[in-house]
């Protein structure tokens, strides 16, 4: 039977056209065979743990870090053409809510739809079996990447599915070591290891504040997974060798450029400091006036918010009076 699902993993029906995608994924769309990859590497976290596939955040994050991993920077698309589209293999059935019908929803092409008419998916329950197994589930892994991308990027896309795994691993970690003060802890300085370093601090962050910047408040998700918050380290990474939750804030961009460029800092408590060269010449600074002395938005979990040991380096060697 795996030969069954090796051969429809092989033989998935994609749209084709020289004009629509590059030569990379051989001329194919990529969508379906990055959403099965996604699904694998979920299920080796454990995320995914019995046979129901929900449109979930980490399916889609999943979903968009193979899309930028090989596919040119600026093309923009959803998990949703897949999402729905994957029900012509054979193996994929929609579960669609009270009150929809998965035949006349097929075209779905966003995200906000998806989780509109679908409660999720499920698999074959023998192919979801195969998933489980880290054994077959390689060797489907292997078939999809053989057969829909080029020679060139095949190890791209096989290194990019154990820095998934290894990424999460290392962001459950990041959790487990918060509460663990001082600077006995460091991860380990291993330039190859920079990709599950920086992924797997961004996943800890940006969950522990839920997308929300801390430093101004805003929180932005589009149904696609795209996020107004990046990972910020309160102590640089080059000098602290820190991603523990204690020095790390979810922030926005504007709010990182600034905190990196010492115009905003945090005080001892927990308050919003605006140096006053935000005002300086032609700046027009806007909204982040309001914010000086405001609380800045932690984490509910104490042990997660930032140090003052770190906030205190950024206070007196970065921060801009
Ligand atoms: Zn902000």
């Amino acid at each position: 039977m795996l030969q069954e699902y090796l051969k429809a993993f092989s033989s998935l029906r994609t749209d084709r056209g020289r004009h629509r995608y590059p030569a990379v994924t051989n001329y194919r769309a990529p969508h379906k065979p990055f959403l099965l990859l996604s699904i694998m590497d979920l299920i080796s976290q454990g995320l995914i743990d019995k046979n129901f596939i929900e449109p979930s955040f980490d399916l889609v994050d999943t979903w968009n870090i193979y899309y930028a991993t090989i596919m040119p920077p600026g093309s923009t698309t959803s998990m949703a053409y897949p999402f729905s589209r994957l029900k012509s293999d054979g193996f994929w059935r929609r579960i669609p809510r009270p009150g929809y019908d998965a035949e006349t929803e097929y075209n779905i092409k966003s995200m906000n739809r998806i989780r509109k008419v679908y409660f999720g998916a499920k698999l074959d329950e023998e192919l979801f079996q195969f998933l489980c197994n880290p054994e077959t589930r390689e060797l489907l892994r292997l078939a999809l990447i053989q057969t829909y991308f080029a020679k060139p990027v095949q190890s791209l896309l096989l290194e990019q599915g154990k820095v998934n795994i290894e990424a999460y691993q290392y962001s459950r970690q990041l959790m487990e070591k918060a509460g663990e003060k001082g600077g006995n802890w460091a991860a380990p300085d291993e330039p190859q290891k920079n990709k599950v370093r920086d992924q797997g601090f961004r996943k800890a962050i940006v969950t522990i504040y839920e997308h929300r910047c801390a430093i101004c408040g805003i929180r932005m998700l589009t149904p696609d997974g795209h996020t107004v918050v990046e990972a910020a380290h309160v102590r640089p990474w080059n000098q602290s060798h820190d991603d523990r939750p204690t020095n790390g804030m979810a922030l926005c961009r504007l709010c990182h450029w600034s905190f990196d460029e010492g115009l905003m800092s945090v005080g001892k408590e927990y308050e919003v400091l605006v140096s006053r060269r935000v005002q300086v010449e032609r700046n027009l600074p806007g909204h982040i006036l309001t914010l000086r002395d405001r609380a800045i938005f932690t984490p509910m979990d104490e042990g997660l918010r930032p140090d003052q040991e770190n906030l205190q380096w950024h206070r007196r060697s970065c921060f801009k009076i």
